[in-house]
């Protein structure tokens, strides 16, 4: 007999055999659900096509860029006809400056930007730029809050750090990691009495407005507002990490959303229209610190790529109001279908949402901060997720992300979503 191996299985096993825990960033494994990860080799609206052609729901939406579904027939033609242009061709290219004029319009704090090749390397960027202009050097970051895997932005980081259950990373030099303060996220004394402890040390602060990485958390009301008034009178920089929610809480972002005007913007994610794009831009005077006009310096080989910038930009024109309208009465639809779904079951939970952004949180109410969604119950989640997946709803393989919903979402995926629920929070409870 010939032993039978899935194609998804066979793929794995090599995967295994090439990249660490068979992965190329540690959120696609599934350890914290205890199941192997999925090999998807297609994508399509809302839904995904594991190896083996099994289709699934899909509330990842490649971890936020995917804010109109996956291969959406402008985006994908956008980038057809950038390719046939040539890719880089090492030179300035009308594709950046179209991308750049939308980002602008829908931020206009935005005054000049850069394009980079990732998150990363924009908040990393931003991040130095705060402390050239400045002249000092300490960061204040926010616990869960997660800025991209540069040195010092990993430590108290959410995503994949806080799923992993570690306080930072290896390999991070203890300077670089005291260089940054870590405050938890709601507490605007807290920021308060960091700037009264390093007066004249604080470059900036840098906070993602609705925090995302440790499941969804909103900002409470004012404070974000609050840490404007605090940078502003101690002479730090505010930067807004909109990786996530630029473009998706509001087309203008967290800035428009909440009225409040960050220093610094960080993008990432929607802006790349599911290509690898980066921006970090604000404020004229400190944008012109950037090199070749001022001393802080920043390059990319492969920034402000004609085929990401075609997609970015073909994305950004889809964003009409009507998508937000949508993107709202989806997700209100689905956060009352699961606060039901888990109240039949007798289950606790916490849903948070911030228009397109939501996490259940196994725990009794919704958390402030990301040391009480830290309380949530990582079990009962890994139990539900199985329950959804084997009903061919994917969702995040961790409690602390958020469910990333797109414009594809239609009445068939809720559906089948919530329909999936009932049994999976009942497995949640322990039957
Ligand atoms: C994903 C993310 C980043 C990092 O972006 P990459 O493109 O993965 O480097 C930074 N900040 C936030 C808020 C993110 O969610």
């Amino acid at each position: 007999m010939t032993a039978s191996v899935s194609r998804q299985a066979d793929l794995r096993a090599r995967a295994e055999g090439l990249f660490p825990g068979g992965v190329n960033s540690p959120v696609r494994a599934f350890r914290s659900v205890g199941r192997p990860p999925l090999v998807l080799d297609a994508g399509s609206g809302a839904r995904v096509r594991d190896a083996d052609g099994r289709w699934y729901v899909d509330w990842i939406g490649s971890w936020g860029p995917a804010l109109l579904g996956h291969a959406r027939a402008e985006v994908v033609e956008a980038v057809r006809a950038a390719a046939l242009d040539g890719f880089a061709l090492g030179a300035t290219s009308p594709r950046e400056v179209d991308l750049g004029e939308l980002v602008r319009a829908a931020m206009p704090s935005m005054e000049r930007l850069r394009f980079t090749s990732s998150g990363t390397e924009a908040a990393m960027s931003a991040v130095r730029l705060a402390r050239g202009a400045t002249g000092r050097d300490l960061v204040i970051k926010l616990a869960g809050g997660y800025h991209g895997h540069s040195d010092g932005l990993l430590v108290e980081a959410g995503s994949g750090v806080a799923t992993l259950a570690i306080p930072g990373s290896a390999g991070v030099p203890a300077a670089t990691a005291s260089a940054t303060i870590v405050v938890p996220y709601n507490d605007a004394p807290a920021v308060e009495a960091a700037f009264a402890a390093h007066p004249d040390r604080i470059a900036a602060i840098i906070v993602e407005p609705v925090a995302a990485n440790a499941g969804v958390i909103p900002p409470a009301d004012g404070y974000l507002a609050r840490l404007r008034e605090l940078t502003a009178a101690n002479g730090a920089v505010l930067i807004f990490d909109e990786v996530i929610t630029g473009f998706r809480v509001a087309h203008g972002g967290a800035q428009a959303r909440y009225s409040v005007t960050p220093d610094l913007t960080v993008l990432g994610k929607i802006v790349g229209g599911g290509m690898p794009v980066g921006a970090y831009g604000g404020r004229r005077d400190l944008m012109d610190l950037v090199a070749p006009i001022g001393p802080v310096y920043q390059a990319g080989t492969l920034s402000g790529h004609p085929l990401a910038m075609a997609a970015g930009a073909a994305t950004l024109r889809l964003l009409t109001p009507e998508i937000y309208a949508g993107l709202e009465a989806t997700g209100a639809a689905l956060e009352a279908g699961l606060a039901d779904a888990a109240a039949e079951a007798g289950v606790t939970v916490g849903i948070t949402r911030v228009g397109s952004l939501l996490t259940v949180f196994f725990r009794d109410g919704a958390p402030a901060n990301a040391a009480q969604a830290f309380e949530s119950d990582r079990a009962a989640y890994a139990r539900f997720f199985g329950v959804m997946l084997d009903a061919g709803i994917l969702l995040a393989p961790s409690q602390f992300e958020a469910w990333f919903l797109s414009a594809a979402h239609g009445p068939a995926e809720l559906d089948q979503t919530l329909a999936a629920a009932r049994p999976a929070f009942a497995a949640a409870a322990g039957r």
